[in-house]
């Protein structure tokens, strides 16, 4: 297998994601062909390598082809791959399940499976309206979300999601949930910290729900940053206070922890930064150490007892084929062993801090802005109006042999944790180096 031969043939067969085809097909934005990967690196046919600067979208927590991982899994395999989980049971999922609610506090103590982030979305809104039915409130059957949110982009999910990008094709097909302003840090004033930020969007979300609450079933958040539309980072105080007003107006919190879950953002979920409970938490992305395609919906008692009935229909019949997938769950549990063995919430956190030092000579750049970081999530955004930078970054930083993909002018790292110090000052240099060339200097 070559280089150009793999290119061709994934241009005639592979429709790939979030792209515009004929960009690919011309030299404007070649695939990139890759064949193996190995801790922080991803390598092609020729063994030309890239290090992997978004952890592959952001699932591939502890790199690839990761040792313990690739063991539990192959243990796994000869135990059982797959089960149907109508009816049945495994291993796999009961410890997982027990292990999650553990991690949550034991407050979220029911775990409900699926595939893909999106389908998590799906099913916390479908739960949260059917519970306000079961419970007799009849009305709530809207939803509210952030501006900037994502949530994922099945039909459901775009509804609570505002990225122009992915909605607007498909605005006819959609049944939009209400939009509150965003805690996004940036938008603070002259002599506003993120905090008053917070604080000024809790109070426009105080406003909504006084007027509409009874018909509202959830509100859905990302907590901590809105990663998809630009990695807009806010202050916890906003969390803290949604999860009051929620309280006080009959209104359930989805936290969509797909992105920021599993220690991005320094504690293993990020709404413990804010010491709240959400009545849903989502989880995706790095559960499965970016293996296999998994994503749970966690809920507590009360949700859970508002099904519980005689009656069939007051139950939650929904189902997907791959519900709790045995290998899926196996990874989900290699990668929990790996937090607590290598103690990574800790480590990540000096980590954290050294990405930080490495990043802080861009501050003085007369292009970078709002340079920004929580965990092992660092970001900022440049000045320019070239509207091509984006592409031409991402290029630029393929030529220095690293993998990041800016969000419009916002350029983000969100590495694997088994990044080396080295290999952090080795990333943010020729992230640098990328910058300047692609803003031909
Ligand atoms: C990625 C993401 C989703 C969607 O997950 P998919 O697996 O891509 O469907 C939902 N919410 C958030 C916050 C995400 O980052």
């Amino acid at each position: 297998m070559s280089n150009r031969d793999l290119l061709q043939r994934s241009l005639d067969a592979v429709w790939h994601p979030c792209t515009q085809m004929k960009q690919h097909a011309s030299e404007a934005l070649p695939l990139v062909p890759i064949a193996c990967g190995k801790g922080v690196w991803l390598y092609d046919f020729d063994g030309r390598r890239y290090l992997d600067g978004i952890s592959s979208w952001w699932v591939n927590l502890f790199g690839h082809c990761h040792p313990r991982i690739n063991a539990a899994l192959r243990e796994q395999l000869d135990e059982l791959e797959h089960v149907i989980l109508a009816g049945c049971t495994h291993r796999p999922v009961v410890e997982l399940s027990e292990r999650l609610s553990a991690l949550a506090g034991g407050m979220l103590g029911h775990c409900f499976y699926a595939s893909d982030g999106a389908s998590a979305t799906e099913i916390a809104l479908k739960m949260s309206f059917h519970s306000w039915q079961n419970r007799g409130f009849q009305d709530k059957q809207e939803f509210l979300c952030l501006a900037g949110s994502y949530h994922g982009e099945t039909i459901g999910a775009l509804a609570v999601t505002d990225v122009a990008l992915f909605k607007d094709a498909y605005a006819p097909l959609i049944r939009p949930a209400g939009i509150v302003p965003t805690p996004d840090a940036r938008l603070a004033e002259a002599g506003e910290t993120p905090v008053d930020v917070a604080r000024r969007a809790a109070a426009a979300l105080e406003n909504h729900l006084e007027r509409h609450h009874p018909r509202i079933a959830a509100l859905i958040v990302e907590p901590l940053i809105q990663c998809a539309s630009g990695m807009a980072m806010y202050d916890p105080e906003y969390l803290r206070l949604a999860r009051g007003l929620c309280d006080r107006y009959q209104v359930h919190l989805i936290c969509d922890e797909i992105a920021v879950g599993c220690g991005r953002t320094g504690t293993f979920f990020a709404h413990q930064q804010a010491a709240i409970q959400p009545d849903f938490l989502c989880l995706s992305k790095g559960i499965s150490g970016g293996y296999l395609p998994l994503s749970i919906v966690m809920t507590s008692d009360a949700v859970y007892a508002d099904f519980y009935d005689e009656r069939t229909s007051r139950g939650f019949l929904h189902s997907h084929s791959y519900t709790g997938n045995a290998l899926a769950c196996r990874a989900a549990l290699a990668t929990l062993d790996l937090f607590a063995d290598e103690q990574v919430i800790d480590a990540n956190r000096s980590l954290a801090e050294h990405l930080g030092q490495c990043l802080a000579a861009l501050a003085g750049h007369p292009q970078v802005r709002h340079l920004r970081q929580r965990g092992m999530i660092a970001a900022f955004d440049v000045y320019t109006d070239d509207p091509e930078f984006s592409q031409r970054f991402y290029r630029q930083a393929l030529v220095n042999e690293i993998l990041l993909r800016p969000i419009g002018n916002t350029v983000y790292f969100m590495p694997p944790y088994v990044i080396s110090r080295d290999q952090c000052a080795f990333l943010v240099d020729r992230a640098r180096a990328a910058l300047e060339a692609a803003l031909g200097r």
